[in-house]
């Protein structure tokens, strides 16, 4: 416990971007290490577009009860435009200051740190972030709330896959979400026994696919999974898939994972996450912090500002893709 600094009483508590599994249980570890500190809590709707349309309402212990298995968000989230520009961050602002509140804890990705920086430097309501994206692009922190739970989700789906693919001697590309960043391809096809991982850091031209998969063939294999990231386009399995066929005549089937990835009850390890994550949070924001977002790095909770979170490009890591290949053979 700290002392609380800033003499905050009561703190809002919001989801933005899009929504996670884990989610659920970070707002229970926020309102219930709040409320035992003797602060109050408002739950803020939609995300920033609640706190410009003033839908707030109060939480309470009890509100938590059951809501820790729960996939999505009991706040909901959403993405708000209004919120880029200055005067509705001020309507904003105005309605926190009519609520009382004195400081708020986002969770969110990049994007809603960026806001809540904004809100800050122009209103100086004080802002702790947890990550919450099943993406895991965020700058700063080894793991992100969701993570755990969507590759797992998606690796079980592989699992499946793989079943039919061997049936009948099939290629196979599966395609994941990863607009921007290739974490979940990455991890999706390490675990799932990719044989390609590809990735928007990772691309390979098809004529190299097409010669591993000839050669993969040739050395007695009969069915072949590739991962890709969804990348800017969702639905590139498909050129992929008529790239192959048009430069080998290999036919390759295609399986969109999608939103299944975003759902489902939270992992052991993102309710942890969550919990210690959304407890740490609550700890920063009473004892001073600002534009910080709570992270973990080898294990460790650490603090990182918004500054350099939202700035900074969190860098793939290409020794998953590359051990998938080796060890798929
Ligand atoms: P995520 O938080 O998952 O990265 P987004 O990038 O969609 O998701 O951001 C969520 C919301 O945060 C946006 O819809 C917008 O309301 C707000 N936001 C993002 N960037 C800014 C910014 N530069 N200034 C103000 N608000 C922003």
């Amino acid at each position: 416990m700290v002392s609380n600094q800033n003499a905050i009483k009561k703190i809002g508590v919001y989801t933005s971007g899009g929504d996670a599994p884990g989610m659920n249980p970070a707002i229970r570890a926020v309102v219930r290490s709040a409320i035992s500190q003797g602060v109050r809590v408002m739950g803020i709707l939609h995300g920033y577009s609640g706190m410009i349309d003033n839908e707030m309402k109060p939480l309470q212990m009890r509100d938590m009860a059951n809501i820790i298995q729960r996939g999505g968000t009991i706040l909901k989230t959403g993405r708000s435009n209004d919120f880029m520009k200055a005067e509705f961050r001020a309507k904003a602002a105005q309605n926190l200051r009519t609520q009382e509140i004195d400081g708020l804890i986002c969770i969110g990705g990049d994007g809603s740190f960026r806001g809540a920086q904004a809100l800050y430097e122009e209103h100086k309501i004080p802002v702790v972030g947890i990550a919450g994206t099943i993406d895991n692009d965020v700058y700063g922190t080894d793991d992100t709330i969701g993570f755990d739970t969507a590759i797992n989700t998606a690796m079980e789906a592989i699992d499946k896959i793989r079943d039919t693919a061997d049936s009948h001697d099939r290629i196979f590309i599966v395609e994941v979400m990863g607009r921007n960043s290739g974490f979940i391809a990455s991890h999706v096809g390490l675990s799932g026994g990719a044989e390609e991982i590809l990735t928007p850091e990772n691309i390979i031209p098809v004529d190299k696919i097409v010669e591993n998969l000839r050669s993969s063939r040739a050395r007695g294999k009969t069915s072949s999974i590739i991962v890709t990231a969804e990348g800017q386009k969702p639905g590139r399995a498909y050129d992929l898939a008529d790239a192959i066929r048009k430069k080998s005549g290999l036919d390759a089937k295609v399986c969109i994972l999608g939103h299944l990835q975003r759902g489902g009850s939270p992992s052991a390890h993102d309710r942890i996450l969550a919990s210690r994550l959304g407890n740490a949070a609550v700890e920063a924001l009473l004892g001073g912090k600002t534009n910080t977002m709570i992270g973990v790095q080898s294990d460790r909770l650490i603090e990182a500002s918004f500054e350099v979170v939202t700035i900074k490009e969190k860098p793939g890591d290409k020794s998953l893709i590359n051990l998938a290949r080796l060890l798929s053979v």
